[in-house]
């Protein structure tokens, strides 16, 4: 059967180029990057090349603002903790209500302990923030804003620039999760007021289990894992030499056709979405119509469960994800859809679709031909859709 792989927001097929380049740090280059003798050297400047190639991408001043982390998760939670630490008594958060788990559970979490206070700015049906409610939570109690670059579900771009000013202007930091963002948009990170910004390499066909945390220089920092003196003294633990390296090079690699990737996948992405708004009543598109990413369609089908959907289409080979989280054993509707307000009878239809690098016409071609019958399956009643499966 064809396999169809369109959940690039969820991970990525690892480059084999990439798996090249970590290979000799699998093997014989095994080194310790702390060890003063040839084979600690050569792991500390593979290293520090990979640490180069990350500010690239991301357009730092300084390769020391790059932080080598686990992934996205540590580099959100890290920040955020550290910026509490940093400015204490400063003692209030602010984040959108879109953000990733990363940043909301541990909001959450603090919250609950009576660490922080926590603002939580809506969005309005095209999942745009509220610019208004976001100045009027602004405060000298405000110790760190985290607005995320691009939605993971939808695609939808915050203007993390002007609002990473607002922040500044406050005396707050801010922090960015620009973890679907890096290496599909451009980033100047130095030209922004943004102070920390999360990243992870298994969106960028990297390795799983490694990121970053940039931290621009002069930014007050306050390591989450103790240890040794690792990534100077802001993350201890020895570093995972083999998968920096992939993650190294997968940055070079996708700022390297960062442009040429987005305009092929917005001509891929845009063609999957008139199709299917053209073919299948009462579907809608949920997300900026312009401040998107070029590789994001979030789509919800009226009167259609998506995880039944999902479980057709994964029968076809094809595979997506739903506007859904498991959430206590059973299948909520995602916290993005309820908070762009996406209406009762389309919320529980939502399907994502993401494109990446192995994506081509003949992809969406199949989705086209696949897609709208099974919507109208699910949309018969129970009883005409045995008699039609009998048929
Ligand atoms: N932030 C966003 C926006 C994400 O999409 C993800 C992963 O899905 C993460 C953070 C977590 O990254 P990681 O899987 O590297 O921990």
């Amino acid at each position: 059967m064809r396999a169809v792989y369109l959940d690039h927001n969820a991970t990525t097929r690892i480059d084999p180029v990439v798996v090249e380049a970590m290979l000799p740090f699998l093997g014989e280059s095994f080194g310790n990057p702390s060890s003063h003798h040839a084979f600690g050297e050569a792991a500390f400047s593979a290293v520090r090349k990979a640490r180069r190639q990350v500010q690239t991408l991301i357009g730092a001043a300084n390769d020391s603002e790059i932080v080598f982390t686990s992934g996205g998760t540590e580099s959100d939670n890290t920040a955020l903790l550290s910026a509490l630490a940093a400015l204490a008594p400063r003692n209030e958060i602010i984040v959108s209500a879109v953000e990733h788990p990363a940043v909301l559970a541990l909001c959450e979490r603090l919250e609950a302990e009576g660490r922080a206070g926590v603002h939580r700015i809506p969005v309005d049906r095209c999942g745009r923030i509220d610019v208004a409610a976001y100045e009027h939570a602004l405060c000298e109690r405000t110790a760190v804003v985290s607005f995320m670059w691009a939605n993971n579900e939808t695609g939808t771009l915050f203007p993390v620039e002007t609002l990473a000013e607002k922040a500044k202007a406050a005396g707050a930091l801010f922090h960015t999760d620009a973890v679907q963002a890096a290496g599909r948009v451009p980033i100047r990170a130095e030209e922004t007021a943004i102070s920390m910004m999360s990243l992870s390499a298994h969106k960028i066909a990297g390795p799983k289990g490694i990121g970053a945390l940039y931290v621009r220089s002069e930014t007050p920092f306050y390591p989450l894992i103790l240890g040794g003196r690792q990534e100077r003294n802001r993350r201890g633990g020895t570093e995972n030499v083999p998968a920096i390296v992939g993650f190294g090079e997968a940055a070079e690699r996708a700022a390297s056709r960062l442009e040429s990737e987005a305009r092929r996948m917005k001509a891929l992405r845009d063609r999957l979405e008139q199709g299917l708004l053209g073919t299948v009543p009462g579907a809608r598109v949920n997300g900026d119509p312009t401040a998107r990413l070029a590789n994001t369609c979030n789509i919800a089908f009226e009167d259609v469960d998506g995880d039944g959907l999902l479980a057709l289409l994964a029968r076809e080979g094809i595979a997506c994800s739903s506007g859904s989280a498991c959430s206590a054993g059973s299948m909520q509707p995602s916290h993005v859809l309820q908070a762009m307000a996406v209406p009762a009878s389309h919320l529980g239809g939502a399907v994502r679709f993401s494109l990446g690098r192995d994506n081509d016409d003949s992809d969406i071609d199949h989705v086209l031909a696949v897609l709208p019958p099974l919507v109208m399956r699910l949309r018969q009643p129970a009883g005409a859709r045995k008699v039609a499966r009998a048929g």
